[in-house]
């Protein structure tokens, strides 16, 4: 049976409320409990970090999109990595109602190089699908471009969207006390700590300065122990989920590609681990979602 309200659930993802009182006879036959009408137009969930654009995407992206919307996502923020990612962002949100977009350069990309590209994502951060400035940040990890550089492009891209009052979308890798002090110093508190990696006092730390901490399908891998304790322990109402897609795929997909989709498996651990229903926090982290967006 449960299978079968499930899968109605899906189903009625897409349907007006018209249409769904229009069903109500059937999902009464179908179902041994009364369903909450209200619970599920509420419990939604959003993927508020894919990357869409990229090539990973490229032979089915149609299909993810609509799996996606049609497995229970109300949106999709897809987030830029650099000037033309930023902009491919923008055109599939324009194709779709669903799906919104972030502009920015990651710190990867920092550099002269695409200095000279910034006064035309400031202009592509204008656009009306446009709902956050990132992701940006800093990744000591990986090196691909270097610390200074980084250092500086982080700063200039705050500045930036602290200008147009955007919510940014932070990149940390290996770099916890720099970003912590670059957003103490120069952010507006307005933003969002995507794929958290760091630990519940530093989570604390972020959301006393305003930041929502984002939630990755690391959370379902038996080792996370520091991303499940900060997944059950930070206050709801500072928590969004997130897929990274097409990376780190949640279990039980882990190690292929990860999809929007895939935040629903996301979802289910971090209710699992607060002991709450998965109506319950999807409700809460899609309403999060909502707020620091502007949805
Ligand atoms: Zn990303």
């Amino acid at each position: 049976m449960g299978l079968l309200v499930s899968h109605q659930n899906l189903c009625l993802a897409n349907m007006s409320q018209t249409d769904i009182f229009l069903i109500m006879p059937m999902s009464i036959l179908l179902s041994d409990k009364v369903i909450n009408l209200r619970d599920i137009f509420e419990s939604m969930l959003i993927d508020t970090h894919a990357h869409l654009d990229l090539h990973e995407f490229d032979q089915d992206r149609e299909q993810v999109i609509k799996t996606a919307l049609e497995g229970g996502l109300s949106h999709i923020i897809t987030v830029g990595i650099d000037y033309n990612s930023s902009k491919k962002a923008i055109e599939l949100a324009h194709q779709n109602d669903s799906i919104y977009a972030s502009v920015g350069y990651h710190p990867h990309n920092a550099g002269p190089s695409s200095l000279k590209y910034i006064d035309q994502v400031t202009q592509l951060a204008g656009d009306s699908k446009v709902v956050a400035w990132g992701e940006i940040g800093l990744d000591f990890y990986r090196g691909y471009s270097s610390p200074s550089d980084q250092l500086d492009f982080f700063k200039l891209q705050l500045k930036l969207a602290n200008d147009l009052d955007l919510p940014v979308i932070i990149h940390d890798r290996e770099a916890h006390t720099q970003v912590y002090d670059i957003l103490k110093k120069y952010g507006k508190g307005k933003g969002v700590i995507h794929c958290f990696s760091g630990d519940k006092e530093l989570a604390l730390a972020f959301i006393e300065l305003g930041y929502y901490i984002s939630i990755p399908g690391v959370v379902t891998y038996k080792n996370a122990i520091l991303t499940k304790e900060v997944a059950s322990s930070i206050p709801i109402e500072s928590m969004l989920l997130e897929t990274d897609a097409p990376f780190l795929a949640p279990v039980p997909k882990r190690g292929k590609r990860n999809e929007p989709f895939f935040v629903s498996y996301t979802a289910q651990e971090v209710a699992r681990l607060r002991n709450i229903t998965l109506a319950d926090l999807a409700r809460q982290t899609t309403n999060n979602a909502k707020a620091l967006f502007d949805l």
